[in-house]
């Protein structure tokens, strides 16, 4: 076989097959086995104890609070939870794993069988099969420092605990692939079970590809490209492997199934290890830790407590709330925005406005102050107070946002008071802007003459001078209201 001569393949030419499998570190406060922090970014080896370092005679205790949040990431995620509860040890041999084995599930995963729906860039909706996640325990590292002839184990992340999810092989293109990865992550994220945070390994992917010569073909032999932690490097690292195979395929070769690494410098992947070196991990029970009992009362529990998903957040925000779906859009990608609405319409506040008000308002106090909004002075209640006045038409929304710095300055201080010392409210007495009207009428005297000539047009203009006349303070729709009458 030449891995030349063969020109690239044209486009759709072979349809590919993917599925993926996402590492996500649960938001564990210790680790699976032993009582050591579960932190990123401390010194190496500073978070280990005989347990994680595998020491002769020490026994793993099970932290129950990885598998509470290993169930309730599974019920987000549409799947059917295990009742027994079993380990099993995976045995290889790496410097990163100083037991020999990582205690991982084999054939009874904790969760299998879901079915995940998710929406894609063009907004029609796509539902996958999660065929199991299962809880084990992460390794550590190994760190190879450039110019020096040696290598660095830190152990800090063996045995922090993971959920891995296997998706069925359901996805069609590398733009799905990351849709689904996205939607999953967030999906993880609301259920408060993992930060999820890319940069900091806490969600990372493996992706299997196949090629094959129609959509109804049997799949392809496939390739695993491991260890992608961003997703454009997910879609780009599909995209690279998609052509590699298809030159492989057009030239009359066979894809070999291999393991493969990304170079995103290069936007290549390379072979790591062929078939024929892929280790027999000789699974077996894990003899130290007994099998548990996860009972259907506790699941059903864990259901209730399992926090709205955003799908289920933005059906909510367009049909009851009414929003424009790109407010829904914006306020459910932030689970922290979307908590902020929610406590402002608890607080009284009217959805669509508080809505408006928090994406431009709250998140440019938010960005100024460069805090989390839970960290911001101005809260959800006082929002919600400044909404109410812009609805009543009290508050005009050009007003309303002079008036957010203060409030997010002046915590102490009632909302509608710091309105009134800052002379903000609008002026809406029919009495008192009658007055400011007939002022206006009478300087603008050549105005209402070309108007009542029939240049019907110059109404605007007579509003804007009566809108400035009062600073700003006027209520614009009284303001109509009164020039219309005082102009017939
Ligand atoms: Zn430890």
């Amino acid at each position: 076989m030449t891995g030349t001569a063969t020109p690239h393949s044209a486009p759709g030419r072979w349809f590919p097959v993917i599925g993926l499998e996402i590492h996500v570190q649960l938001a564990t406060a210790t680790k699976m086995f032993c009582r050591c922090e579960a932190r990123y970014g401390a010194p190496p080896n500073t978070l280990v104890c005989p347990v994680c370092t595998a020491q002769p005679g020490t026994l793993p205790v099970l932290n129950a609070e990885a598998v509470r949040l290993g169930v309730l990431a599974g019920l987000a995620i549409g799947c059917e939870i295990d009742t027994v509860l079993e380990f099993d040890r995976k045995n290889y041999y790496y410097p990163d794993l100083p037991k020999g084995y990582q205690i991982s599930q084999y054939d009874r995963p904790l969760c299998h069988d879901g079915r995940f729906a998710f929406e894609l860039p063009d907004g029609s909706r796509r539902e996958i099969t999660i065929q199991r996640a299962h809880l084990e325990e992460d390794s550590g590292k190994v760190i190879h420092p450039e110019g020096l002839d040696l290598s660095l184990v830190d152990l800090n992340r063996a045995g922090t605990p993971l959920l891995e999810i296997v998706s069925g092989p359901d996805l069609r293109s590398p733009a799905e692939a990351s849709a689904y990865l996205q939607a999953m992550r967030q999906t993880l994220r609301y259920a408060g079970v993992s930060d999820c945070d890319m940069e900091k390994g806490s969600f990372r992917c493996d992706a299997n590809l196949s090629l094959r010569p129609s959509e109804d073909a049997p799949f392809g032999t496939r390739t695993e490209v491991k260890n992608l932690n961003s997703f454009r490097f997910v879609e780009a690292a599909l995209n690279a492997e998609i052509e590699r195979q298809s030159a492989v395929l057009d030239a009359g070769g066979t894809v070999i199934q291999a393991t493969l690494g990304f170079d995103p410098d290069s936007g290549l992947t390379t072979q790591l290890r062929t078939k024929e070196e892929v280790h027999d991990y000789r699974y077996f029970r894990e003899p130290d830790l007994p099998a548990f009992a996860v009972t259907a009362d506790w699941i059903e529990q864990l259901r209730g407590v399992l926090p709205e998903s955003p799908v289920a957040r933005h059906q909510r925000y367009v049909g009851v709330f009414a929003l424009a779906p790109e407010h829904a859009d914006a306020l459910v990608a932030d689970k922290a925005l979307g908590d902020f609405l929610d406590a402002t319409v608890d607080a009284g506040a009217s959805p669509g406005s508080a809505a408006r008000w928090i994406l431009s308002e709250v998140l440019r106090l938010a960005n100024a102050a460069k805090r989390p909004l839970d960290e911001l002075a101005i809260t959800p209640a006082r929002v919600a107070e400044v909404v109410a006045l812009v609805d009543a038409g009290q508050l005009s929304l050009q007003a309303s946002r002079h008036l957010a710095t203060a409030v997010e300055g002046q915590p102490e201080v009632a909302v509608r008071e710091l309105a009134e010392a800052l002379d903000l409210l609008q002026v809406s007495g029919a009495d008192e802007l009658t007055g400011v009207v007939r002022e206006v009428l009478a300087v603008e005297a050549d105005l209402v003459a070309r108007y009542r000539g029939g240049k019907t047009e110059l109404f605007h203009a007579l509003l804007g001078a009566v809108m400035k006349a009062s600073r700003g303070k006027a209520n614009p729709g009284t303001v109509r209201e009164l020039l219309e009458r005082e102009l017939a």
